[in-house]
Order: structure tokens, then C-alpha cells, then sequence
């Protein structure tokens, strides 16, 4: 009994440094807390400034889990949501949701011990899934309709429901999976959260701190006002298209999709530059690692190998096909779409993909 005390005591202990929680954030409004408390509490504000700074300027990967204690940690996530909802931007509520929600995620999976029941406990009690944990060797199962919804976004095959083990409408899943999951859930309801409280008004102590954030929204945002070459976006294969969209308002698209846009936006002659900027509005943008692989896609970087677009097949497996090609004349490949269309505009494209071809050294 004693061990089971201690594991309950563990697991309160790590929980009591997620802010989103129902408890917590009951906790924190019996503080009774407004914006103007916050004006002689420097440390906090400095947290909470940079926390957003790096959402938007670096995304997740600039995460380094700094070691907050649980009172840091709670108050300055509010303190930063309320300023996100200062700047009045979806662009910085998206960036600053997959932020936030990869740091929470990278908490969960380097906890040591309690990891199952803080796991649980975040996809019953926080994301409010209907779950089992009774049913080896699966260590999580989750209804499928929450299962749909958390799994929208991820286009592997292996997500789609006909290749998962459904048991009694329940879908089995692993523990890095719930992981990746409990991080797609977290960043709706964050989003959703900042969504609801609107724009605020910046108090005197914050104004110069917005201000600043401000002008990083200002560079996100001018520089990724894309010029393209040849057929515009309305002329591309829709699938192409429908993958751009997503990626300007700022919504997930999954790593496949991002490598074919990619590969398909080289193709047709976008230089290096227009594509990295292309993704700067993902959530989790990172210039370096966004050049480097575009640049390896490019056949600049690695092993040389210039990718090509994948097949219309292929796009079909991964649900990117937009209504099931009806759009599309029969091609085999969206290259072969875009030439098409290019023959009738007069512009040109490049050849008929579905296979890496050598680069060269
Ligand atoms: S048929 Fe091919 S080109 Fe058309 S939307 Fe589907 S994948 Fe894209």
C-alpha cells in the first residue's frame, strides 16, 4: 500500500505543474489574480514574455525544458496566453499553441515514474477521451471517435483506422502514440482557449513588451509574402493547393504532406528561399531546420538524391487526393496535372514524378 501512496504522490507532484488542469487553474482563479498584479513580479513576466518570444521567433525545437518551479510554471502560463491574446493574431496563437503544447508533451514523456497515469490522466480528465487501460498488449485504448479526432491531422498509414486493432469500439494504442496524441490535443485546447478570450488590452507594464513580440509577428509575417513562379496556387494540382492553404492559416499538415508541397514546389522552379518561406507559419517553424530540409529535398544537402513528387497512388494512401482525383482528368501523378495546366498557360513544368532521382556530387 505504501508503494501505491508513494506512486499517487508522484504523480500529483508532476501534475501539479500543468497549468491547464482543471484543479490548477481552479487554484489559480482563487487567487483572484489581475493583469496589474503581475507588475512588480519581474521573473514571471520575463518567463512568460519568453516563452512567447520563443513561439514565435524559434517554435517547439528551441524547447530546452527549462526546470520552472510548479509556482513559475503555473502563473506564467496564463500570464502568457493573456499576452498572445494581446497580439491578436491567429498566426501567433497557432505558434504559440504547438509550442506550448510540444513542451507539455516533452514533460510527459521524460517523466520517470507515474508516466501511464499521467498519461491517462491527461487523455480522460484534460482532453476528456474515453479511454481503457485493461487490455494487453496495448497499453492505452481509446474510443474511436475520440480516436478520429485526435488522429485528423496525422496522414501516415498507419493511423488511418482500417490498419489499427479496434477491440469492442475501442483502438489500441502505444504509449508514444498517446504521446503524440495528448500533444495534438493539447494544442486545440489551447488554441480553442485563446481563440475564446479575445483581444486584450496590454496594461502600461506590459505595453513595451508587446510592442517588442509585435514587431517578431511583423518579420514572421513579411517574410513570408510568397511570389510564385510560373502558374499561380489557383492552377496547381488540388491537392497542392489544398496542402498550401493549410500551410498559410497556419494549420497542422502533416510531415508527408510538407515533403510533397515541398518537393512539388521545387519542381516547378520555386527557388530554396520561397519554399523555406513558405513554412514559416507553421506552428513549429524553425528557419535552419526548414533550409536544411528543403535543401535536402532539393538534392543540395545529404546524399545528394533530388526527390520527386509522389504519385497520385501514393498521395491516395496518405488521404491527401482531393476528392478522389474527380478534379483531375485521370493523371497518374500531379506533375502531370501541372504540365498539362501549363501547357494551356503557356508556362512549363518540370517531369512526371513518383521516384528519387540522382543528384549527382
Ligand atoms: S488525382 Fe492526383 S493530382 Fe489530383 S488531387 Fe489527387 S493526388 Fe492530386
Amino acid at each position: 500500500m505504501a508503494g501505491l501512496a508513494e506512486e499517487r504522490y508522484v504523480v500529483e507532484a508532476f501534475l501539479s505543474r500543468f497549468p491547464f488542469l482543471k484543479e490548477i487553474r481552479e487554484y489559480v482563479a482563487s487567487l483572484n489574480l489581475r493583469l496589474e498584479d503581475f507588475a512588480a513580479a519581474d521573473d514571471l513576466v520575463k518567463t512568460a514574455v519568453t516563452k512567447v518570444e520563443d513561439a514565435l521567433s524559434k517554435g517547439p525545437r528551441a524547447i530546452t525544458s527549462p526546470d520552472l518551479s510548479s509556482e513559475v510554471e503555473i502563473l506564467s502560463h496564463p500570464l502568457a496566453m493573456a499576452l498572445v491574446a494581446m497580439l491578436d493574431s491567429s498566426l501567433a496563437k497557432r505558434r504559440f499553441a504547438t509550442y506550448e503544447a510540444e513542451r507539455y508533451a516533452s514533460m510527459i514523456k521524460n517523466i520517470r515514474e507515474g508516466q501511464i497515469q499521467v498519461i491517462q490522466y491527461v487523455l480522460s480528465k484534460v482532453l476528456g477521451m474515453k479511454i481503457r487501460t485493461d487490455n494487453p498488449p496495448h497499453e492505452f485504448w481509446i474510443h474511436f471517435s475520440d480516436y478520429l479526432k485526435v488522429s485528423v491531422n496525422l496522414n501516415e498509414p498507419r493511423f488511418k483506422l482500417v490498419n489499427r486493432t479496434v477491440d469492442g469500439g475501442y483502438v489500441g494504442v502505444s504509449r508514444p502514440e498517446a504521446i503524440t496524441f495528448i500533444k495534438n490535443g493539447l494544442e486545440r485546447l489551447f488554441y480553442e482557449r485563446l481563440e475564446a478570450m479575445g483581444r486584450l488590452e496590454p496594461p502600461d507594464f506590459l505595453k513595451p513588451h508587446v510592442e517588442r513580440l509585435q514587431k517578431i509577428l511583423e518579420s514572421l509575417n513579411t517574410s513570408s509574402k510568397i511570389s510564385y513562379a510560373r502558374l499561380g496556387p489557383e492552377m496547381w494540382p488540388p491537392c497542392m493547393n489544398a496542402i498550401r492553404t493549410r500551410l498559410l492559416a497556419g494549420e497542422p499538415v502533416s510531415h508527408f504532406a510538407n515533403f510533397t508541397l515541398a518537393a512539388f514546389m521545387l519542381k516547378i522552379g520555386i527557388s530554396v528561399d520561397e519554399v523555406v518561406e513558405a513554412y514559416s507559419k507553421r506552428g513549429d517553424f524553425d528557419p535552419r531546420i526548414a533550409r536544411y530540409q528543403v535543401e535536402h529535398i532539393a538534392g543540395l544537402k545529404g546524399s545528394r538524391t533530388k526527390y520527386s513528387v509522389p504519385r497520385c497512388s501514393t498521395m491516395q494512401a496518405h488521404g491527401l487526393c482531393v476528392e478522389e482525383g474527380r478534379l483531375c482528368g485521370g493523371v497518374r501523378t500531379p506533375m502531370q496535372f501541372y504540365r498539362r495546366r501549363a501547357k494551356v498557360g503557356g508556362g512549363s513544368g518540370g517531369d512526371e514524378g513518383g521516384r528519387a532521382e540522382s543528384h549527382g556530387s
